[in-house]
């Protein structure tokens, strides 16, 4: 039943997959100002060409710190709107706009991504008395969500890296058959969603547990490592296979570790140290995106954690 279900899910996924990103090439944006990565104001885009919205996001910053670039382009404007002074860089099928700022750059030169374009102004900041960036991304005169290209910051919660895990918490899950993989908050659980960093739609395949890097992961399950590698997406890994329950094989795959401290072929307990949280691979930050397969499929974690 729960096969036939996930069959449903991934069709579901393919079809919603294609129809809410048209071509949309996976190009990752760099984050163009320095600082902590803090949003002030989300995209919101307005109804109709005229409507209120906010066509873009503010991107919290210092007044006079560096704007760099989020991807290689052309400088296809550079003055000011409205009293704003604004940048705008043309990346072929896609724009990005840059307000307020005091341009270093002028119109057609050719900027690689993560260069310098300018330095944030405050007069006409949107987060009025702060400073902040209002970044924009258009194709056509269509805005489009920025944050859906851009490469967001970790959302980590601060704890003593190396400190207990706290306990595993009691059953409001039915089916707990599992340990708790790491402590944190499930920042992001098994399903459809977007990808922070690609901005493709797909199975997110595992739950996250945003977590500071350098936390102990602990086998969610007695087992056996039965491979460890480094993947370019999953980053560093562990997988331990738990054997056969109810008739189908279960592995269990801790993905984007900083380290780990087993050899394929040793026998883990339920508990033990096997690695540590880190943001290896395809990652937005710190955190430990934990899977469950069932003969081989990815299921959804989180009914299974106790
Ligand atoms: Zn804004
Ligand atoms: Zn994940």
């Amino acid at each position: 039943m729960r096969c036939a279900l996930l069959s449903v899910a991934l069709v579901a996924a393919i079809a919603v997959g294609s129809a809410a990103s048209p071509s949309t090439a996976a190009v990752r944006w760099q984050w163009p100002t320095v600082g902590d990565h803090r949003v002030d104001r989300g995209f919101a885009p307005p109804l109709d060409a005229y409507g209120a919205g906010h066509r873009g996001v503010d991107l919290r910053a210092m007044t006079g710190s560096a704007v760099s670039l989020v991807a290689a382009g052309t400088v296809s404007y550079v003055g000011s709107i409205d009293g704003v002074a604004m940048i705008t860089i043309d990346h072929g099928d896609e724009r990005s706009t840059y307000q307020p700022v005091l341009a270093t750059v002028s119109r057609g030169e050719r900027v690689e991504s993560g260069e310098v374009i300018g330095r944030l102004l405050r007069t006409g900041s949107h987060c009025s008395p702060h400073a902040c960036l209002h970044l924009g991304r258009k194709r056509g005169e269509t805005y489009l969500d920025p944050l859906a290209l851009l490469q967001l910051p970790a959302r980590a919660r601060l704890i003593d890296p190396f400190g207990a895990l706290p306990r595993a918490a009691s059953s409001s899950m039915v089916n707990g058959i599992l340990l708790r993989p790491t402590s944190g908050e499930v920042s992001s659980p098994f399903g459809m969603r977007r990808h922070p960093l690609t901005g493709e739609v797909k199975l997110h395949d595992g739950t996250d547990f945003a977590t500071a890097c350098g936390t102990p992961v602990q086998a969610a399950a007695a087992g056996r490592v039965v491979r460890t590698y480094e993947d370019k997406d999953y980053g560093k890994r562990v997988f331990i296979d738990h054997g056969i329950w109810q008739g189908r094989r279960i592995v269990t795959i801790y993905n984007h570790l900083s380290s780990d401290n087993v050899r394929v072929g040793q026998r883990v307990n339920t508990g033990q140290l096997i690695a540590r949280v880190g943001t290896t691979g395809l990652s937005t930050g710190c955190h430990l995106h934990f899977m469950v397969e069932r003969n081989g499929t990815a299921v959804d974690p989180a009914p299974l954690v106790r």
